[in-house]
């Protein structure tokens, strides 16, 4: 589903949109037992599995056309990469997102931007491909932006991700490791949003008054706008997390802005609404 913001346009790329996680694995310090059977009825089946119970995410790339850029945000898991979490994440050959990318279009080599919200696996993967052994820049004329808390942190921590997906990045001279405020220009720039990890961002898009924002994984499920509070099992800083994820809402709710998520089941974008205590997520249709 291609959409516009203003002179803007928005379209992605799924890399996969898969039951995940069981909800008390994913908020492993909330008792979510009794939400969730309240809420059944809307989860399944799009965003929850009905056979086994798990969250469904989706693992995407937005592409961002704007008069000036080309712009892709976030690079999903990719191939060939070390993953120690999940074993169908480790050294994937499924590149059917690379040949998505292609038949919409995108020559890798005018891709101007690519922006990762932060350095989980799932978010910089293709922003590298191994070719005869080596990791090279999958877009050779794009500059990298990222929040350099964030290159720093998974340089000091040497992570699988920095090797393969950002260190190659950085010897070419392509990453920019930006503060967390960067403006881009007049209609792309970032807001600091840490908490899921120190140097988590997201990304704001805003052309002839029309605004859309791109959240990364300060939230994983539309579950957690009705729960703000719940932790979620990765995130490096949790209480921060909380407070990122209530000031990203309270913020958005009641606002015409736009939101293209991370991991919401497809279509992932959608406004946020007030919902007595909390919020709710309204998909766009
Ligand atoms: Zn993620």
């Amino acid at each position: 589903m291609t959409v516009r913001v203003g002179e803007i346009v928005i379209d992605r790329v799924l890399e996969m949109e898969i039951p995940f996680l069981l909800p008390a694995d994913a908020f492993p310090r909330t008792d979510v037992a009794e939400a969730i059977e309240k809420h059944r009825h809307w989860l399944e089946p799009s965003a929850m599995c009905a056979e086994t119970g798990m969250l469904i995410i989706a693992i995407q790339t937005w592409i961002i056309r704007t008069p000036k850029h080309l712009i892709l945000v976030d690079t999903c898991i990719g191939c060939d990469k070390t993953n120690h979490y999940f074993k169908d994440w480790h050294q994937r050959s499924d590149t059917h997102w690379y040949q998505a990318l292609l038949a919409k279009g995108i020559n890798p080599a005018e891709v101007d931007y690519v922006f990762c919200t932060h350095l989980h696996g799932d978010h910089c993967g293709w922003n590298t491909r191994l070719i005869d052994g080596r990791w090279v820049p999958t877009f050779p004329n794009a500059k990298y932006i990222i929040a350099k808390d964030e290159v720093d942190h998974v340089a000091a921590g040497n992570t699988p991700a920095y090797q393969e997906s950002v260190l190659p990045c950085i010897e070419t001279g392509q990453v920019m490791a930006v503060d967390t405020g960067f403006t881009l220009d007049d209609q792309v720039w970032l807001e600091p949003t840490i908490g899921h990890t120190p140097g988590h961002v997201a990304v704001h898009l805003q052309s002839r008054g029309e605004k859309a924002i791109l959240c990364g994984d300060l939230i994983h499920s539309p579950l957690q706008c009705l729960y703000p509070q719940w932790e979620y099992w990765i995130d490096f800083d949790p209480k921060q997390a909380v407070q990122t994820r209530k000031h990203f809402l309270e913020t958005q709710s009641e606002t015409n802005n736009l939101i293209l998520t991370a991991h919401f089941p497809s279509p992932s974008m959608g406004f946020v609404d007030a919902s007595e205590n909390a919020f709710r997520f309204r998909f766009l249709t």
